[in-house]
């Protein structure tokens, strides 16, 4: 089998992905920096990050210090079901939540349903644009120990219209974002 990406023959290959395990990391991390890349992080900043030993959290706590390692931040990590995240977001510059692609087109549906409210900002969603698919990949990739979310209904059903129309969710992100960049 040939990576689609690098070329190289490999003896294993990630299923969907068709990407050897390199290319899959590589990936992965490219479109976390992208996703940063919308927060002007400087030298300093005060920046939470939120623990509740989920794959989305440990990947996103990895990949966020990772990523802004050559900048001096301040980070913190704690436990989610510790904090009262309103006022404790008052303190940081930013706050990095366990929350990925599936996290945030089922949350968009339920917005909508239920007609809630939109989120606050200066949440930093780091693998927004990588399903929860892949988090788990990229975990298991990099031996990390981790709990996962419990799927709600809607999750279940994005997860079936994906296999049928593989994508929906990226295309579903972008319309998301639209609609959120129009209301404000
Ligand atoms: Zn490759």
């Amino acid at each position: 089998m040939n990576c689609t990406r690098c070329g190289k023959e490999v003896e294993t290959i990630l299923e969907q992905e068709k990407l050897c395990k390199q290319c899959f990391l590589e990936n992965i991390e490219h479109r976390a920096k992208k996703t940063l890349k919308q927060f002007s992080l400087t030298k300093g900043n005060k920046i939470l990050i939120l623990d509740d030993a989920s794959k989305e959290a440990v990947v996103s706590d990895y990949l966020f210090r990772k990523i802004t390692s050559p900048i001096p931040l301040s980070i913190e990590t704690k436990k989610k079901d510790n904090i009262d995240l309103e006022k404790e977001q008052k303190n940081y510059a930013a706050v990095v939540v366990p929350w990925d692609l599936d996290d945030e087109t089922a949350s968009f549906i339920d917005t909508m349903i239920n007609n809630k409210n939109i989120e606050p900002t200066k949440t930093i969603k780091l693998l927004q644009n990588i399903y929860d698919r892949e988090a788990r990949i990229y975990a298991d990739l990099n031996n990390f120990t981790y709990t996962e979310h419990e799927k709600t209904k809607v999750h279940k059903a994005l997860e079936t219209m994906e296999q049928g129309h593989p994508g929906i969710q990226i295309s579903m992100l972008n319309a998301i974002k639209k609609f959120k960049n129009n209301k404000t």
